[in-house]
Parts: C-alpha cells; sequence; structure tokens
C-alpha cells in the first residue's frame, strides 16, 4: 500500500504528450525541458522515460546535468543557465555538456580558456524578457568575438524565451519573434523560441529546436485552454488518504485560526496531505478534492500533514477512501488557480516525503 501522500506518475502519458508536442511542430527538433527535478516529476526517470522521444534536454544547472550523465544519459543536454567561471566550464566539457551564453564574461571565460576540445553553445537574445540574453545590437559583436574562440565549437545556435506566449491577446510575442528573426537572419545556426505555450499557440515561432517544458507533464500553459482541450494527458496524479471522519455541530470552526466555520451539521474527512508534502498552504475554501469520482470542497486552513473536507453532501465514504488532490480528473491548473498560483510551482513542489509509484 502506497504511503500516506503518494504520486502516481503515468509514463504512457508523459510519452503521449511528447508526441504532442511533436504533431504541433512536426519539422523541429524537441528538446525536453526538465530542469527543477523534471519539474517535480523525476530527473532521471523523466530522462530515460522520454530517451527515444525526444532530441535533447534542457536543465537549468549544470549539477542537474552532471546527475543525468552520471545515470548514463547519452543525449545531448543544454544547460540554461550554462557556466559563470572556468571551472565550470571544464566540468561542462568534461560532461559534454552544452552552454547558453548570455553574459560578456562567459565570452571572456571562453576566450581565456584553454579547452582541450571544442564546447556546443547557444547564443541567447534579448528579445522583451529582460532577463538574459545579449541585446541585438551586441549581437553581431559577441558572436564575431565567439567564432574566434578555440574553444567553442564552430555551429552556434541561437535562442530567446518569451515573457507572455500564454496570453493569446498580447502581440508581444509576435514582437520578440520579429526581433529574433531579424537579429539572426543572417547566420545559418539553429535558432530555438518556443516554450510550449508557443509551441501549442504561436505557430511561428516553431523554428528549428522546440523547448517544451509544461505540457510534457500534461498541464496548460495556457491561461484560457485546458490541458485536455490540447489533447494533453496529465502525468503526475497526487493522492492521499482520509484518516478520520468527524461529526460537527453546527457553528464548530475547524483547523488554525478557525478561519471555517460550519454553517449546519457537517461530516469532515481529515485527508493525509499538507503543505509539508506539497500541496498548497494557500488553498482557498471550497478549492475541490476528489473522492470516489466526486468533487468536495477543501475547508479550513492547510495545515502541515493535514487538510479537511466537508463530506457532507456525500454518503458512503470511510476512512481510508482515496483521495485525488490534482491529476487525472482535477486539473492540476484548477487547484493552482484556487491557490492563487501556476500549476508549474505546484508540480514543483512535491516534496520528499511523497511516494512516488510508477503507472
Ligand atoms: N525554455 C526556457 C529557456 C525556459 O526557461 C523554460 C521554462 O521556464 C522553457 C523553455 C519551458 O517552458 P514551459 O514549461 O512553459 O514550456
Amino acid at each position: 500500500m502506497p504511503a500516506a501522500a503518494h504520486i502516481e506518475l503515468n509514463i504512457t502519458a508523459l510519452r503521449h504528450n511528447a508526441c504532442r508536442a511533436r504533431e504541433f511542430a512536426p519539422e523541429a527538433k524537441l528538446m525536453a525541458v526538465i530542469k527543477a527535478n523534471a519539474y517535480g516529476h523525476g530527473l532521471v526517470l523523466v530522462a530515460n522515460s522520454l530517451a527515444e522521444f525526444v532530441d535533447a534536454y534542457a536543465v537549468a544547472r549544470i549539477d542537474e546535468a552532471v546527475r543525468l550523465r552520471a545515470a548514463n544519459v547519452q543525449r545531448r543536454i543544454l544547460v540554461l543557465q550554462g557556466f559563470s567561471s572556468l571551472d565550470e566550464l571544464k566540468l561542462m566539457q568534461r560532461y559534454q555538456l552544452e552552454s547558453v551564453i548570455y553574459t560578456e564574461q562567459q565570452v571572456d571565460i571562453l576566450e581565456a580558456a584553454n579547452l582541450p576540445g571544442t564546447l556546443t553553445i547557444w547564443l541567447k537574445i534579448e528579445t522583451g524578457m529582460n532577463r538574459l540574453g545579449f541585446r541585438p545590437e551586441r549581437f553581431v559583436a559577441v558572436l564575431q568575438r565567439l567564432q574566434q574562440c578555440s574553444s567553442v565549437h564552430a555551429e552556434i545556435s541561437f535562442m530567446t524565451h518569451f515573457a507572455n506566449a500564454d496570453d493569446l491577446q498580447d502581440n508581444k510575442t509576435t514582437q520578440q519573434l520579429q526581433l529574433f528573426n531579424e537579429t539572426t537572419k543572417n547566420y545559418s545556426g539553429a535558432k530555438s523560441s518556443a516554450n510550449s505555450a508557443a509551441i501549442i499557440a504561436w505557430p511561428a515561432t516553431r523554428q528549428d529546436w522546440v523547448r517544451p517544458g509544461l505540457m510534457l507533464y500534461g498541464a496548460s500553459p495556457m491561461l484560457q485552454q485546458t490541458a485536455q482541450h490540447q489533447g494533453l494527458v496529465p502525468v503526475m496524479s497526487l493522492y492521499a488518504r482520509i484518516i478520520a471522519i468527524k461529526q460537527l455541530k453546527k457553528g464548530a470552526t475547524v483547523g488554525y485560526g478557525g478561519t471555517w466555520q460550519a454553517a449546519k451539521n457537517t461530516l469532515l474527512a481529515v485527508v493525509s496531505i499538507g503543505y509539508g508534502d506539497g500541496y498548497p498552504r494557500h488553498a482557498k475554501q471550497g478549492t475541490p478534492v476528489l473522492i470516489n469520482n466526486q468533487r468536495m470542497p477543501l475547508v479550513g486552513r492547510v495545515s502541515m500533514d493535514m487538510i479537511t473536507v466537508d463530506i457532507t453532501e456525500h454518503a458512503g465514504i470511510k476512512s481510508g477512501d482515496q483521495v485525488l488532490l490534482w491529476g487525472d480528473g482535477l486539473p492540476v491548473e484548477e487547484v493552482a488557480a484556487c491557490a492563487d498560483t501556476i500549476p508549474y510551482t505546484l508540480l514543483c513542489g512535491i516534496t520528499q516525503r511523497v511516494q512516488i509509484v510508477i503507472k
């Protein structure tokens, strides 16, 4: 029997979602974004499960990439935050990792380095996110410096990242894409701009490489569209169990702060999950959970190890029954909205004590 709180990971769904990304961008190569423990799904598990379905992986940090190599992952791996010292550069080369280049300091390090071989790099262009990347006016000068570096592989790829691709009404994505294309138009390197939302909603962004993250895990990156609508299937389902059932008299309050008060005599289920497992502390009263395939509302505050659910309207529920917090039948996007957050944070936030069951 699984532990009090567990996630079930549907590997068939993960692969299906990768195929779905390919259907959106059939001409593009697929770089699966598996940073932050593959959005909480397990870095090595996800990499291995997708090995035959994608062309490369992207992670944020070098140590994530080294973990993949240590697990014998062979595919190309791009490190989105790249190196920031000579030692890191050497480490990246030792593990045959690829680096995003986004600052002049990185170019200085590359110029000074005397590597035995070359490093494959992706030059990042700042088109509107205002986080990482070179402004278009620096592009040619930086590229020339890099092309003269003996430590740099001759084929330099180009990338940018969208700030608002999840919003169909905002033409910032079009502007960013235009700036990216204009900046790189005279150069033959591979181009990559699309995250999940762009892959789904902005066809012109499906360039040589696409970089899906959230959609691989079966959640919708779009503000107004469900994952189901996009043909995506949730990979992670989070479950817990009812550990007690309580009769409350009208007027009784529940949990820390007594933030919820029974308006009538109430039947309450105490469920073995809390923010110590990654269930969001700020989930509002009324956030749905699924018991026996029926939706029931969370009441009272989320505590570290428990939540409380009003089951008054539903007969036949008993201690030991399984509760679905999100996943197959209850979109993580919906739960995230009830906690004023985004599905990314919920998926990434699953903690170590939650047992993993592979389906
Ligand atoms: N590309 C870059 C540079 C990213 O930082 C991310 C994630 O934040 C992605 C692609 C994937 O984004 P998403 O999960 O929205 O598909």
